[in-house]
């Protein structure tokens, strides 16, 4: 992630859930909604487990076409029948101001931006436009591509709209490359979003990212260990039947047992030793921080030196055989200390590219390697 979002505004959101803190809360329901009897079904079921929000999709977003495209407005009547029988709040997706419409109609309580929507900044205005003076819940999902602009653009569009009560969706971002997971998760956007927006709500949807059922867990409990506030499940009463994402949707059962070893995370205490030993180990993390970046300093000054000679020596700045040695010198390092290969490529290559950079300014001036 290279950009910063030091200009982004602080907004003020209101929680979204109306019991925020202390509890794990669920948004579950099935992907699609399939027919009257399957939402009954399931509504009841994840009723008396105890769920915040029931989800349904009736206009199902499908990459190709001919693919089970939702009920649309017939369905509506099916989410409405589930929350006059259950009293759960009902949740659907909205592309459009036309979705919202009929949503709003049928009673709908909470709507969501989808992940092809939030691409689109016409679309996430136009239903934005829509949304005035409504005051309806929504939860903005993460864009397909792991655009970090785009998701905080969804999210400044809606609540300019007049909507406080906003939740991120972490879904996941698509990806070209072999995954375990079906969008993998890149937990440092949703990590950067809240450095930004303290009192968003965040919701992780652990069925998105992971696309398959034995992931869930994990991802959720990921999602808890970091703060977040909600964990959104697609649940079906015949997963393996589902129209639309069958291998990641869980029976009410299966989801009632991930929930019950789920692990919530409080974000402060109040217990003095706990406090102490954080307060102290802190500080030296601070300490321990103070000199990474002084030595990051003396490396860079060392290679602004060494800009200088090969400037003069009329001298390339990358030198690839070098480069090749100190990744390998850091490689084995790494491996020395046990730590993640992938996390040493990525500090390695950040470093490489300020170096260069300081070097450029060496050579070429101070506008050199403006981007
Ligand atoms: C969904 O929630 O069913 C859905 C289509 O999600 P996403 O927009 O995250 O792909
Ligand atoms: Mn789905």
């Amino acid at each position: 992630m290279r950009a910063t979002f030091e200009s982004v505004k602080k907004l003020k959101f209101s929680p979204f859930f109306p019991n925020q803190g202390k509890k794990v809360h669920y948004v579950a329901g099935p992907c699609s909604a399939e027919s009257e009897v399957q939402v009954m079904n399931v509504a009841k079921r994840l009723s008396s487990i105890g769920i915040d929000i029931f989800r349904a999709g009736i206009w199902k977003p499908r990459t190709r076409p001919n693919s089970f495209e939702g009920y649309g407005t017939e369905a509506l009547v099916w989410l409405k029948r589930a929350k006059e029988e259950t009293g759960l709040k009902i949740a659907t997706e909205v592309a459009n101001p036309y979705h919202l419409e009929e949503a709003l109609k049928y009673g709908v309580d909470v709507v969501w931006i989808g992940a092809r929507t939030v691409v689109n900044p016409f679309s996430v205005q136009a239903i934005a436009d829509a949304l005035k003076g409504t005051k309806v819940p929504v939860m903005v999902k993460n864009p397909l591509n792991p655009d970090l602009k785009l998701w905080i653009g969804a999210i400044e569009r809606v609540h300019a709209a007049g909507v406080e009560k906003i939740a991120a969706v972490h879904r996941g971002f698509s990806t070209y490359s072999d995954s375990e997971y079906r969008n993998p998760p890149r937990w440092q956007m949703p990590i950067e979003l809240r450095r930004l927006f303290p009192d968003l709500t965040f919701i992780c949807d652990s069925s998105h990212i992971a696309g398959n059922r034995h992931l869930l867990e994990k991802v959720s409990q990921q999602a808890l260990d970091l703060g977040y506030e909600g964990i959104h499940l697609e649940v079906h009463p015949d997963p393996d039947k589902a129209l639309s994402d069958a291998e990641q949707q869980i029976t009410p059962e299966v989801f009632a047992e991930l929930k019950s070893r789920l692990l919530y995370r409080q974000f402060d205490s109040d217990n003095l030793e706990y406090l102490e030993n954080l307060e102290i180990l802190r500080r030296q993390i601070d300490d321990v921080d103070d000199e990474l970046i002084s030595l990051l300093d003396q490396r860079m000054k060392i290679a602004q030196k060494i800009g200088g000679f090969k400037g003069k020596n009329n001298i390339a700045l990358y030198q690839p055989e070098r480069w090749n040695e100190v990744v390998t010198r850091y490689m084995s390092k790494g491996d020395m200390y046990r730590f993640d290969p992938k996390f040493i490529s990525i500090l390695l290559a950040a470093i490489h590219e300020e170096s260069l950079r300081i070097q450029s300014v060496v050579v070429h001036g101070p506008n050199s390697s403006k981007q």
